[in-house]
């Protein structure tokens, strides 16, 4: 029969076939964030056919199902929660594949369906093991990881952290910097929060030949800019990664016409909550200041976004060595700081969480485009990696006494 290590590489190899057949069926057939309608009928069918019962309509688009390992001698019931994203992205695939996207201008390019067919693929090993381990597996595929206010914020409104209630939440994404076969882990601080900024600063507009007449929104909203960027090295603790950037300054006058009004947009990321509140609230006083002390007005909006994701460090190094054992010492990859946004952070705001790299990189094949491009692609090898790693986590992850 062989370790528990030994089965489920046995099952993720018999399995593959399935998993790669079920992720092209899903990249085939994207649906937009909190759309998953079809994605979630599919995902609720496989569950099914494997003797589970999932939960549907959670957070509308999203389901939940449990697989029952043995009943432990104590009273103590572990759970261990596994996340797996479904929504696709409106960009159109340019990759010539037989899988290519059927949807006009839908394309799963930030690997979900990679998350989505391992998931189901983990759960199928795990559901044939399920007499081998003791404690519950909580399975959660959720919608609209890409898009405000995120699956995973409105996953946990419904309950997803409760009844049973996970000790640990385990989630995975696609790496394309990561050659396949290898796996990236990072703990503690790895993704950033991700609020937007929308300013629109109202002075006076009219002839530039005559600024004494008027109230000048444009070197306003200048002087604002650079105020902004100095509360950030100002403020902010040195260690403490942030990042601010204006990417739209709209000031629609003329060569001599200077214009009411000026709009600002942009973005402020973070990793850590306390300095997130504390900036957002110094960005504001400092930008309706300024302009007041100017003669003007600012608007200030903030259009909050997902929290920082932090890898609970004792959970990241569990994992990490439970990975290197099955994977091997040399397959395993350090993974920087990365100032990019994902809503998994919310559960890493709740519950111990780790979230790690699944290497999807083959640049012989030339697989080599980023995720969020029309030519991202996966070495689809990756998913019996995928799909049996998680496996083994998540029972490495059920031994630990509470
Ligand atoms: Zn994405
Ligand atoms: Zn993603």
């Amino acid at each position: 029969m062989g370790t528990m290590k030994d089965q489920i590489k046995t099952l993720a190899r018999q399995y593959a076939a399935d998993i790669v057949a079920n992720r092209r069926h899903l990249h085939a057939n994207p649906e937009l964030s909190f759309n998953e309608y079809n994605t979630a009928r599919f995902v609720a069918e496989q569950l099914k056919a494997i003797g589970l019962t999932p939960q549907e309509g959670v957070a509308n688009t999203g389901l939940v199902a449990l697989i029952e390992g043995r009943k432990t001698a104590s009273s103590e019931n572990r759970v261990v929660g596994l996340r797996a994203d479904m929504d696709a992205l409106p960009i159109h695939e340019a990759n010539d594949v037989p899988y290519k996207s059927t949807v006009e201008g839908v394309m799963h390019a930030c690997g979900h369906d990679v998350h989505t067919s391992s998931l189901l693929g983990t759960a199928r090993i795990l559901q044939e093991l399920r007499d081998q381990f003791e404690g519950t597996v909580k399975l959660v595929f959720q919608p609209a990881e890409e898009k405000a206010p995120g699956g995973a914020s409105l996953m946990i409104k419904d309950g997803v952290l409760e009844n049973p209630a996970p000790a640990s939440m385990l989630g995975q994404h696609v790496a394309p910097n990561v050659p396949v076969g290898k796996i990236g882990f990072r703990e503690g601080m790895y993704m950033a929060s991700t609020d937007e900024l929308y300013l629109t600063v109202i002075g006076k507009g009219g002839h530039g030949a005559m600024p004494d007449q008027l109230i000048d929104p444009v070197l306003i909203a200048s002087h604002i800019i650079v105020a902004l960027q100095q509360i950030i090295s100002r403020n902010r603790k040195p260690a403490n990664p942030s990042v601010l950037s204006f990417g739209r300054f709209i000031a629609d006058g003329v060569t001599n016409v200077i214009p009411n009004e000026v709009k600002i947009e942009g973005t402020f990321r973070c990793m850590d909550e306390e300095w997130r509140e504390d900036g957002l609230r110094r960005m504001k006083k400092m930008a309706e200041g300024m302009a007041e002390a100017m003669g003007a007005v600012c608007e200030f909006t903030v259009v909050r976004g997902y929290p920082f994701l932090k890898n609970h460090p004792e959970l990241t190094r569990r994992m990490r060595s439970s990975a290197t054992e099955y994977m091997g010492p040399e397959n395993i990859v350090n993974l920087d700081l990365w100032m990019a946004g994902e809503d998994f952070a919310f559960y890493s705001q709740v519950v111990d969480s780790c979230f790690y790299r699944l290497g999807t990189r083959n640049e012989e094949r030339g697989i080599i485009s980023g995720v969020h491009t029309p030519t991202f692609d996966i070495d689809e090898s990756a998913l019996e990696i995928g799909a049996g790693l998680m496996s083994w986590l998540a029972v490495e992850e059920l031994r630990v006494k509470n």
